[in-house]
């Protein structure tokens, strides 16, 4: 009978241990050259936000440090005050363990998070930004030089209120954003939005390797081990 009890003990041990949280994230490194130990997935979706990808999430490319997520879902919540009719669409994050992250030139150390531009048709309807299979999941969108594709433009003023709550949800939480990363002729429309304030992280004023009109990345940061 002993044995019974020790036997079920063992299982409501390996159970609890299973449910407890995982390991406090850790990230090594450089966004660049780095890693993530204890790294989670942002929520595929929520009330006003989704992955950009179904097939992403099932891969598992949507591993980011658990302070990055604590800011990220704080962040749309806070939104959700602001912009009441808006679908907002995160891109890719990074590997549950980081490392190489192809395409991307960065993404490795669970601290860099895309988000698809919130659009609206000219007729200023909000629509979910139209990430699918045949448009490289969002990132083959090419927005002209005022910001639009087809019937669609960049919601400006949503991007604003967007990057104040991470800004926000980051001081709240302690951890900082070291830049964002977005198309610079785009810039100055997203100053001249009316939402726009200034905020404690600057946009990265040269042009990168790729084109960042279709999406913004967002480096936080988080002190790493070496
Ligand atoms: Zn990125």
């Amino acid at each position: 009978m002993a044995e019974v009890w020790k036997f079920r003990l063992l299982v409501l041990a390996a159970l609890s241990l299973k449910s407890s949280p995982g390991p406090a994230s850790t990230c090594f490194g450089t966004p660049s050259k780095g890693r993530i130990e204890g790294a989670v997935p942002l929520p595929s979706d929520g009330p006003n936000f989704k992955a950009y990808s179904y097939m992403g999430v099932v891969l598992r490319r949507n591993y980011v440090h658990e302070k990055v997520r604590d800011v990220v879902v704080d962040a749309y919540a806070r939104l959700e005050k602001h912009v009441a009719d808006q679908m907002f669409v995160y891109g890719e994050t990074g590997w549950p363990k980081g490392g190489d992250f192809s395409p991307h030139k960065t993404h490795q150390n669970g601290l860099s998070v895309d988000f698809m531009v919130p659009v609206r048709t000219q007729q200023g309807k909000a629509v979910e930004f139209p990430a699918s299979v045949t448009n490289k999941f969002g990132y083959g969108l090419e927005f002209d030089a005022k910001g639009r594709w087809e019937d669609l433009e960049i919601d400006f003023n949503a991007m604003a209120l967007h990057l104040q709550a991470l800004d926000e949800a980051a001081q709240k939480s302690g951890i900082r954003i070291r830049h964002v990363i977005f198309e610079p002729s785009y810039q100055g429309m997203l100053r001249a939005a009316p939402a726009w304030k200034k905020l404690s992280f600057p946009l990265y004023p040269h042009k990168v390797w790729i084109k960042h009109d279709e999406h913004y990345h967002v480096e936080f940061q988080i002190a790493c081990k070496s």
